[in-house]
């Protein structure tokens, strides 16, 4: 019998637990661990919350969790509750499929003033992430700035403009459905330090920008290249702006109907954030591209901001004795090996890049050099090795039994249309098990 403990129950954590079922059948045993008394990482409290359709491959995981060999152990904490160590003496392998829960900082002044958030904490705030929820970003001011041009910078911005209506049959929690119908934002500037064809952001994504009731995207034309230049672009970036050019091409008759705008300021890189004690706007040079690089031009402005939400991109969490590579922000690995018995997987093991489903070939290949090395197991004790250990330190395990009755009462807790209404706080979830 071979024993596989995974630390982390998003997507890497389940399609690596899916292509060990898949390999060995009865003949391995996977235990997935979670700090949170809830599944599925990034899928409940990463992926937008009006995105219900990437939400849907849940119920694949489910699939997996619901077979025997594999079993969800939740509100175990590791590194605190037990130890990577302790693991490895219980597993043939552990696989750390921790993803990348933290902002990258920006690295400038005024970054700790007030109603200044990283992605993560933003994020996870709308999406009732226990960390965040009481998070309570102040959205009286107008104007918002967002900066990154990937895909979760597009989220925030999307977020901070929709109406309450456009909200039905989203899951996102009711304190920022409440703090958004509220909201001031009349504008929402998403700063770039690149130009239009180096932006990270997927057409499908961008082109629900064009489709909002009340907001609408600008974009400054003389900023977009010569059309020609599209030609030479990878498929799905020259989708992406041609949603752009579509941008710049909307009459402003169309806009004098719209409350909120949706800026796009390209070739402006941050360089300090201004105010005292609370932020009051963004600092930035005007940048040039060469060669898909940003020059500085010397040339400065301020944009003014009462918001500010940094989406840059995130990094993994360090373990103490777990090599990481400081500069990509991710376990030091050799394709998902650490060092004898410790594996990673996912963001944690490539850094923050990817759909989910670039998880899945992730956890397959994961799970083949987990084969080449552990052949078939070396007799450790595995799931009755921990369950001993959780006993004498009368740890209060979380098994998916329990989720699913936790997830009853959030389905039953919903609002009319929504899937679900989610529990923010760790001691309510554990108390929505008892039914
Ligand atoms: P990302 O795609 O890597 O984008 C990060 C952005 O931040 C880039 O535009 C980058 O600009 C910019 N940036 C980095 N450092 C900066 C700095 N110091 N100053 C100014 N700008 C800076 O990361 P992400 O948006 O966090 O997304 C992470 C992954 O999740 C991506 O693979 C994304 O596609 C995926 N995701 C997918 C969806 C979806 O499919 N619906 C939703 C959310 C996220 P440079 O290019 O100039 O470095």
């Amino acid at each position: 019998m071979r024993h596989i403990a995974i630390i982390g129950s998003g997507p890497a954590g389940y399609y690596t637990a899916e292509a060990a079922q898949k390999r060995w059948g009865n003949e391995v045993r996977v235990d997935i661990f979670d700090r949170l008394p809830v599944p599925y990482g990034l899928i409940r409290t990463g992926v937008a919350p009006d995105h219900q359709s990437i939400k849907a491959v849940s119920r694949r995981y489910e699939a997996t969790a619901l077979s025997d060999n594999v079993r969800f152990v939740g509100n175990v904490t590791v590194g605190s509750d037990v130890t990577i160590e302790e693991l490895q003496a219980l597993y043939d392998a552990v696989v750390l499929a921790t993803g990348a829960p933290h902002d990258r900082p920006l690295g400038m002044s005024g970054e700790d003033l007030e109603n200044v958030f990283g992605s993560a904490a933003f994020v996870g705030w709308y999406n009732g992430h226990p960390q965040f929820a009481d998070l309570a970003p102040d959205l009286s001011g107008e104007t918002a700035v967002v900066i990154g041009m990937g895909n979760v910078a597009l989220d925030v911005a999307r977020i901070l403009a929709k109406t309450r209506a456009e909200f039905d049959g989203s899951d996102i929690v009711v304190h920022a459905l409440d703090a958004l119908e509220a909201s001031g934002i009349r504008k929402v500037v998403i700063l770039g330090r690149r130009g239009p064809h180096q932006i990270m952001m997927t057409p499908k994504e961008l082109g629900e920008l064009g489709h909002l009731s009340r907001a609408c995207p600008r974009v400054d034309p003389a900023d977009l290249p010569e059309i020609g230049e599209d030609a030479l672009l990878e498929p799905g970036l020259r989708k992406s702006v041609t949603h752009l050019r579509g941008f710049a091409a909307i009459p402003e008759s169309h806009r004098a109907d719209m409350e909120i705008e949706v800026e796009f300021d390209f070739f402006a890189a941050p360089l300090a954030l201004q105010g005292e004690g609370r932020v009051t706007g963004v600092t930035v040079e005007r940048t040039r591209v060469e060669a898909g690089r940003a020059i500085s031009t010397g040339e400065t402005y301020t944009i003014p901001a009462s918001l500010m939400i940094s989406c840059i991109g995130y990094q993994t969490s360090p373990i103490p004795g777990v090599p990481f590579d400081e500069r990509a922000g991710r376990f030091a690995n050799d394709e998902g090996r650490i060092l004898p018995g410790l594996y990673c997987v996912g963001w944690a093991r490539r850094g923050p890049s990817g759909t989910i489903g670039t998880n899945r070939p992730d956890g397959f290949g994961v799970i083949e050099k987990i084969a080449e090395d552990i052949g078939a197991g070396s007799g450790k004790h595995g799931r009755p090795g921990f369950d001993q250990l959780a006993a004498e330190r009368h740890l209060d395990v979380i098994t998916f039994r329990d989720w699913k009755r936790i997830e009853e009462a959030e389905t039953k807790a919903a609002r009319e249309g929504a899937p679900r209404e989610k529990f923010v706080d760790v001691a309510a979830m554990i108390a929505a098990r008892e039914g």
